[in-house]
């Protein structure tokens, strides 16, 4: 079978880039039902973008790689499209958009796209061998028992990352990618909760809170959240993409506030307040009594020197922790890492050295923050590709 594109992956970036690249497009998925990130994503409301999009909220690399794609397919591209198709959204916070009703909605437009534009879908299919004959790419596909060679001029790698191998999450496009000699950026996982030994917070488990979370140059402003294994909650998944094992991060358990003057008013207005008491009122008790174990917290506010209400302030408003590690893999959004940007070009995302071959989508080394931002990689890097394919038939 002879085709002019073959795309492996029918996720975000996948099905994007066949409503785009159009007739003689086949797109093929392991999985039986294409889209089952959409589908999950957002509690099942579906995260699909966000309003505040810029190249900044992206981590690779290579920091200017994404601004071409993102730059010619926005969110108002993606927003003008989900409104055509009669779906519902409203904005949630931070500028992330989710649908009103159900991410599904989202996974039917796209296979509506793909209709119309002329591609093919293939679901239950796995690529068993590829190679390249000099002028097309040589796939054996399996599909419900029967071995099938496709030959197809253009190949796209939309496999994806590692994160939640149980929905379906494999090596493939990183494989592939060697196969042809694309570098590849060591994977990790990113947008993950941390994990600390020992059930440092089991007692809090649920207890949410307002954080300013740092790792290293990055700093973020939203929830914290106390699991039985660790840490997780918006402030600690997004701080995750930017943390490496061995070091610390920074939680600010009072954003925004001044703890030291707070002290300082609440000791002259009453001295014999307790301390945990005190903080008790600008802190979760539950938290202070956890503090309280390791932090100097007994007595009465009188008793707090300048300096110490200084120390105190301090270790709260920069309370330094150290994970063992986080969740890996089994509930990672995202990977970081994966196809170098080195290798393609930013505008088509085609392989510089191998004409023909793409990758988009989250296999290649481009991870957004939380918040939607990574089913816009999706989107506007399956739109580039997917243009460049279509252009290309149309000057032929
Ligand atoms: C739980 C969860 C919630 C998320 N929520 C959001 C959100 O709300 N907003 C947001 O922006 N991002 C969210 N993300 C991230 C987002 O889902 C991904 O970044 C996005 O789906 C990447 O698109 P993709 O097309 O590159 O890969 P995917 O959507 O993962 O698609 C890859 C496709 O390739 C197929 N595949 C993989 N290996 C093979 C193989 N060997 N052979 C054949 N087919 C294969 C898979 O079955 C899959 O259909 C979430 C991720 C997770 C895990």
């Amino acid at each position: 079978m002879q085709i002019e594109t073959l795309i492996l992956g029918a996720g975000a970036a996948g099905m994007m880039c066949a409503a785009h690249a159009g007739p003689g497009t086949l797109v093929i998925d392991h999985a039986r039902a294409p889209g089952e990130k959409i589908r999950i994503s957002g509690g099942g409301r579906c995260n699909f973008t966000n309003l505040e999009v810029e190249p900044a909220r992206f981590l690779s690399g290579n920091p200017h790689f994404c601004k071409s794609a993102l730059a010619r397919y926005t969110q108002w591209d993606f927003i003008e499209l989900v409104s055509r198709h009669g779906i519902a959204w409203h904005e949630k916070t931070l500028g992330q958009l989710f649908c009103d009703d159900k991410a599904t909605q989202i996974v039917a437009m796209l296979r509506t796209e793909m209709e119309t534009s002329g591609a093919e879908l293939w679901l239950s299919t796995e690529l068993a061998e590829l190679s390249h004959d000099g002028s097309c790419f040589i796939a054996r596909l399996t599909r419900e028992g029967r071995t099938q060679t496709v030959k197809a001029r253009n190949l796209v790698l939309a496999t994806g990352g590692k994160s939640i191998p149980k929905m379906g999450a494999t090596g493939l496009a990183y494989d592939i990618a060697a196969q042809f000699g694309l570098p590849l950026v060591p994977t990790r996982a990113g947008l993950v909760p941390f994990t600390f030994p020992d059930g440092r917070f089991s007692a809090l488990s649920g207890l949410s809170l307002p954080v300013r979370a740092r790792a290293g140059q990055a700093a973020f402003d939203e929830a914290m959240l106390f699991t039985h294994r660790g840490l997780s909650g918006p402030a600690m998944l997004q701080v995750s993409s930017y943390w490496h094992e061995g070091e610390d991060i920074a939680v600010d358990l009072l954003p925004g506030q001044d703890l030291t003057a707070a002290l300082k008013a609440a000791r002259s207005e009453n001295g014999r307040r307790a301390v945990t008491t005190a903080l008790g009122h600008l802190l979760p008790p539950k938290l202070v009594a956890h503090l309280s174990e390791s932090l100097p917290l007994a007595g009465n506010l009188a008793d707090l020197s300048d300096r110490r209400i200084a120390e105190l302030a301090e270790a709260l408003q920069g309370w330094h922790l150290r994970p063992q590690g986080t969740e890996g893999w089994r509930t990672a959004e995202v990977t970081l890492g994966g196809i170098s940007t080195a290798a393609l070009s930013s505008k088509t995302m085609e392989a510089k050295s191998v004409p023909g071959l793409f990758a988009i989508g989250e296999a290649v080394d481009v991870t957004g923050w939380l918040g939607g931002y990574n089913f816009q990689w999706a989107w506007s890097s399956g739109t580039a590709c997917g243009r460049e394919i279509a252009s290309r038939r149309a000057a032929s």
